[in-house]
C-alpha cells in the first residue's frame, strides 16, 4: 500500500527544486531493495545506488540487495548534517555515529570497482556498523594511516 502511494506522487515531484530526502521515511525496523528504497524516497535506483557508493551500508551477502531501514534514515540524517566533516588518513565515515572512526583493528578491505577506483570497507569499533570509504588506487597510500588493508 505504501509503495504504491509512494509511486502516485512521482509526478509532482519536477516541479519542486533539490529537494531534501526527509531521513524519517525509512522504517528503522525493516530493511529495503534497491528498487523499495527508490520508491520510498521517490528517486531512481541509479540515484539508491549511488549512494551506496557513497557509503549507504547494504548487507551485501543478501540478494537481492538489502538496505537497512535504520542506516538509510541515518544515511540521510548525516548528508543533512555532514558539513564536509573529513576523514583524515586511517579513518572512515560512520553514518550512525556520524563522526570518521578508525576503523575495528585498523583493519580494511578494498573493493574494487574498476580497475582504478574503489571501496575500502571497514567495521567501526563504537557500533558494529559497516563503514565505506571511496579510494582510488593512485589515492590508497594518502588514505590509508595505520589502516592494514586487505586486497578482495
Ligand atoms: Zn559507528
Amino acid at each position: 500500500m505504501e509503495r504504491r502511494r509512494a509511486a502516485q506522487s512521482t509526478g509532482s515531484v519536477s516541479m519542486r527544486q533539490k529537494r531534501r530526502h526527509n531521513p524519517n521515511l525509512a522504517k528503522i525496523h525493516r530493511s529495503y531493495t534497491v528498487e523499495e528504497a527508490a520508491s520510498v524516497y521517490d528517486v531512481a535506483k541509479g540515484t539508491v545506488r549511488a549512494w551506496i557508493k557513497a557509503g549507504l551500508p547494504v548487507f551485501d551477502d543478501k540478494r537481492p540487495m538489502l538496505i537497512p531501514g535504520s542506516d538509510l534514515a541515518a544515511f540521510h540524517k548525516a548528508r543533512r548534517t555532514k558539513n564536509k566533516q573529513k576523514c583524515k588518513p586511517g579513518e572512515m565515515f560512520c553514518f550512525r555515529c556520524r563522526a570518521p572512526k578508525e576503523p575495528a583493528l585498523d583493519m580494511a578491505d578494498y573493493k574494487p570497482d574498476t580497475a582504478t577506483l574503489g571501496n575500502l570497507v571497514g567495521i567501526c569499533p563504537d557500533c558494529g556498523t559497516i563503514m565505506n570509504r571511496r579510494a582510488s588506487l593512485a589515492t590508497l597510500e594518502q588514505v590509508r594511516g595505520k589502516m592494514e588493508i586487505r586486497y578482495c
